[in-house]
């Protein structure tokens, strides 16, 4: 379990020619992207999993940072905040960048709580492209806690709206 904080911050994780940055907290007026130019890779792996929010300024700052690279942009462990930006901006991510796997939020009744599920592309979606895309939702997790069933607690027809551009 990532210990949850709203100070953005992020760590270099780079494995040969790929930086891996995971990206921490709330992407806000405090958040200081590096300069991608700078980074000497050849791709570009966003691990997005401890997002806690993004804000109007943190998009305008994500959205400058990304629109101009020049290497191949993969995002890692979406958080539902991430995956709503993509599904309402068109431009959030830049043209080309691949949905690699994402959170979706599902909730237990009997525990009264939140469950984040990761799907993974190939296994649980494709992304669009020549085919459109499509999503085999995982509907019938159940609680790591209590076993009961969980139920997904967004909207397909609107989360899953970025595999059906
Ligand atoms: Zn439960």
């Amino acid at each position: 379990m990532s210990i949850t904080t709203k100070e953005f911050r992020y760590e270099n994780l780079q494995e040969d020619e790929t930086v891996i940055l995971k990206v921490h907290g709330f992407i806000d007026e405090n958040a200081e992207f590096p300069e991608i130019s700078t980074l000497k890779a050849g791709h570009l792996v966003l691990d997005l999993e401890d997002v806690q929010l993004i804000n109007s300024i943190g998009i305008r700052k994500w959205v400058l940072w990304l629109q101009n690279s020049t290497i191949p942009v993969t995002l890692r462990r979406c958080a539902p905040p991430i995956i709503e930006q993509v599904n309402i901006l068109l431009g959030f991510i830049p043209e080309g960048a691949v949905v690699e796997s994402f959170f979706i939020p599902f909730f237990c009744e009997k525990c009264n709580k939140n469950v984040n599920v990761l799907v993974t592309e190939g296994a649980d979606y494709t992304l669009p492209g020549a085919h459109r895309g499509k999503i085999e939702a995982p509907s019938s997790q159940k609680c790591k806690v209590c076993s009961s069933p969980l139920e997904m607690d967004v909207l397909p027809q609107k989360y899953f709206k970025f595999l059906k551009l």
